[in-house]
């Protein structure tokens, strides 16, 4: 199978791009690639951070994104779809939610991947 003309796996910039014009967030996202990621010690091919505005409920201000800059595009793609969902899943929900990678999470991951393929 090869993916149609405008699924092509765009470079980070683009892809980027794509996101915030069709998936966009209420607050800022900025994308880092950095090598060897970690969480908690932990090596990971990515995460994102959510800084929170103070206030008795999470609100987000602003997500980085951090992907392991070693990868292949393919493998960035795959990872920052992913982060971005949890951007959009998080933008006023709380941290500590049992399992991250729920149905909610799925339909913003829905979300992402369907606006990563838009021009
Ligand atoms: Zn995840």
């Amino acid at each position: 199978m090869t993916r149609p003309k405008h699924m092509q796996v765009p470079i980070v910039r683009e892809l980027m791009r794509r996101l915030r014009k069709h998936a966009p967030l209420p607050v800022p996202v900025r994308i880092v690639q950095r090598r060897s990621p970690r969480i908690c010690g932990d090596l990971v091919l990515g995460y994102c951070h959510r800084t929170l505005k103070g206030g008795p409920k999470p609100r987000a201000r602003r997500f980085l994104i951090v992907v392991e800059e070693r990868l292949s595009l393919g493998e960035k793609y795959e990872v920052i779809v992913h982060e971005y969902a949890h951007c959009l899943d998080r933008v006023k929900r709380p941290l500590d939610v049992k399992d991250c990678h729920d149905s909610r999470w799925g339909a913003c991951y829905a979300r992402a991947f369907r606006a990563s393929t838009l021009r």
